[in-house]
């Protein structure tokens, strides 16, 4: 369907920013062609990220509680046992589904999809080596980049996704390791590391950083740390890896404190490397074309999404901003406004960040540290989960919420949870925050009981005012 026919907009990519932007594009009724190399749909996020990923949490959640919570309910079991090749089968059955329901939600808005590897060979046209063998020429008005990012490895450290492994790997590994490291504290680490620890593992997580997850509020991370301590998980923060042993059966790590000093070495099955995501735009040609890249590799683009070669257009992790599936398709969307003569618009500090772990942590806007160094006056207001009937009621309150509001206009700066079911509880204060509520205004909503969200209502009213049931 594509072929020699020239395209209003062609999306190289059909990850979350690509796909999204491809189906807006065609709504919006400019003929759209959408190329992908991977043979499926969904990119990074449906294939190997987001969702296998909480599919995978969710399952060990569910035999972590069997093992450790079912019990306080009076639930007894003789024994719980792991089948972890069902486990893994329903995770990729979730992957399969929605990869295929992006191929149906192509089909139902017409836009064609062409699998294979593109490249520029001009500002307006892309050669693609097709994944059934050939080679086909795709031509746009418009081309948008959404070819998001890739794992990074860290010097010296090769991923073999056996014994080190990348996300990818972590996701699919076919045993229980007995020891796990970890090699960065980022969400993603975290999220896997919970994972596997849960199964069983001996978690240990070695982190350059003086911090675990580096963006979230200190206040809030500290609490998690903690949280996640309790869980039995391990922390080497202000340490780096400084040497890799994989000829014996296991993998000995030789670390360093950051700063130098005695070395140490520690010993694993596997290691997981989650050191952060790099841009990806390897063989697409941007130098044929001259659109430049940063120093790490990202796209630059202006504010309607436009590299510097004019009819190019860059979106989601292969430009600058959060490296998150919501960003990517946020910006999406407002590229093909823009291209389609409409307005759009992505405001990135209302960009929520969920860390899927149990507990869950979420924030929308911004943390106390960065109130701090704008300078602005601000309150506080908390409230615990210990405080709320909901949690108390399904024994899981660890937890709280906390809100951080100008002082002088009660304006709502930022929110942060930690609560089980944190990424669902945020929405409201994304809502708030885009409209510039009060925490007054926030508190003033009337909010069902006996929910957990009440709890982000009494943080509102500690921001103002009092809570009532603290
Ligand atoms: P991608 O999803 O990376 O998609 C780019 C696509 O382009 C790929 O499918 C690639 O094959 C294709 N491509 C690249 N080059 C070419 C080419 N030349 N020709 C044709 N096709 C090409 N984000 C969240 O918001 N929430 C989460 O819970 C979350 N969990 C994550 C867990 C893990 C383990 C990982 C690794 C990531 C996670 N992320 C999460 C991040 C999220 O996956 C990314 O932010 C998101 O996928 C970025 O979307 P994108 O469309 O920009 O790029």
């Amino acid at each position: 369907a594509s072929g020699s026919e020239e395209n209003d907009v062609v999306v190289i990519g059909g990850g979350p920013g690509g796909y999204v932007a491809a189906i807006k594009a065609a709504q919006l009724g400019l003929k759209t062609t959408c190329i992908e190399k991977r043979g499926t749909l969904g990119g990074t996020c449906l294939n190997v990220g987001c969702i296998p990923s909480k599919a995978l949490l969710h399952s060990s959640h569910m035999f972590h509680e069997a093992q450790h919570s079912f019990a306080n309910h009076g639930v007894k079991f003789s024994s719980v046992e792991i089948d972890l090749p069902a486990m893994m089968a329903q995770k990729d059955k979730a992957v399969a589904n929605l990869t295929r329901g992006i191929e149906g939600l192509f089909k139902k808005n017409k836009v064609s999809y062409v699998k294979g590897y593109g490249k520029f060979i001009s500002p307006s046209e892309v050669s693609v080596d097709t994944l059934e063998g050939g080679n086909t020429i795709v031509k746009g008005k418009n081309i948008i980049i959404a070819t998001g990012s890739d794992v990074k490895s860290l010097p010296g450290i090769t991923i073999d996704e056996k014994k080190i492994v990348s996300s990818t790997g972590a996701l699919a590994l076919s045993e229980i390791p007995k020891k796990l490291v970890v090699v960065g504290a980022g969400y993603i680490g975290l999220e896997m590391g919970s994972v596997w620890g849960r199964l069983g593992s001996e978690v240990t997580v070695v982190e350059f950083a003086p911090d675990i997850v580096p963006s979230m509020d200190g206040e809030i991370r500290k609490q998690f740390q903690r949280s996640l301590e309790k869980q039995k998980m391990k922390f080497m923060l202000k340490t780096k890896v400084v040497g890799v042993d994989t000829s014996g059966d296991g993998v000995k790590l030789t670390l360093e404190p950051a700063s130098g000093g005695d070395q140490t070495i520690l010993e694993a099955d596997v290691v997981l490397v989650s050191a952060g995501r790099t841009p990806f735009t390897a063989g697409l040609g941007l130098d044929k074309i001259g659109v430049e890249t940063d120093k790490v590799g990202r796209i630059p683009v202006n504010e309607r999404f436009a590299t510097n070669v004019p009819g190019v257009y860059a979106i989601g992790d292969v430009i600058p901003g959060p490296m998150l599936a919501h960003k990517a398709e946020e910006d999406g969307v407002a590229c093909v406004e823009f291209i389609a003569g409409k307005q759009g618009h992505v405001d990135y500090d209302k960009v929520p960040g969920v860390v899927y772990t149990n507990p869950e942590v979420a924030s929308v806007g911004k943390t106390e540290e960065q109130v701090k160094a704008l300078g602005i006056e601000y309150r506080v207001g908390k409230f615990p989960f210990m405080a709320n009937s909901r949690a108390k009621a399904i024994d899981n309150a660890e937890g709280i919420v906390k809100i951080l509001a100008e002082k002088e206009t009660d304006k709502i700066l930022g929110v942060h949870i930690m609560a089980p079911n944190a990424g669902e509880l945020i929405h409201e204060a994304a809502v708030a925050l885009t409209y510039d509520a009060a925490s007054e205004d926030l508190a003033r909503v009337c909010h069902a009981h006996p929910t957990m969200s009440e709890a982000v209502k009494e943080a509102a009213m500690a921001t103002h005012d009092k809570p009532i049931h603290i």
